[in-house]
């Protein structure tokens, strides 16, 4: 009577990366909509125009219809996989790649200013 019902389905493909080991990640996503869009000469109070969604020459415009679908259904923190391990918190390798990754004991941070006299030293030339 007072517009028109827009009901559908739209697919999306999502490109990101992984909140904890930033490989790039896709996916797809499948939202469902539905809006009433009113005729636009229909009387509409100007407090409430804001609130409603209205055709615009006969025509629908979807696309804030779509994103906010989109962004609704959109993970808060997009995983590679469930149970990503994230990155070594020593050197940054990826340990869903390297899950045996490791660099040995820690050294105790009293005894740190030895290693450096340990290492060969530099040739200065
Ligand atoms: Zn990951
Ligand atoms: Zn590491």
């Amino acid at each position: 009577m007072e517009g028109v019902l827009v009901t559908g389905t739209a697919r999306a493909g999502l490109e990101g990366e992984c909140a904890r080991c930033l490989e790039p990640i896709s996916d797809d996503v499948e939202v469902r909509f539905q809006e009433l869009f009113v005729y636009d000469d229909l009387d509409v109070d100007p407090d409430e125009e804001l609130e409603v969604s209205t055709l615009q020459h006969d025509l629908v415009d979807l696309e804030p219809l779509l994103r906010d679908a989109v962004v609704l259904a959109l993970p808060f923190q997009p995983l590679c996989q469930d149970d990503c391990p994230g990155l070594c918190v020593e050197c940054g390798a990826r340990l869903a790649d390297d899950p045996d990754h490791g660099h040995g004991e820690p050294v105790d941070p009293r005894w740190e200013a030895l290693s450096a006299l340990a290492e060969p030293e530099q040739q200065d030339d």
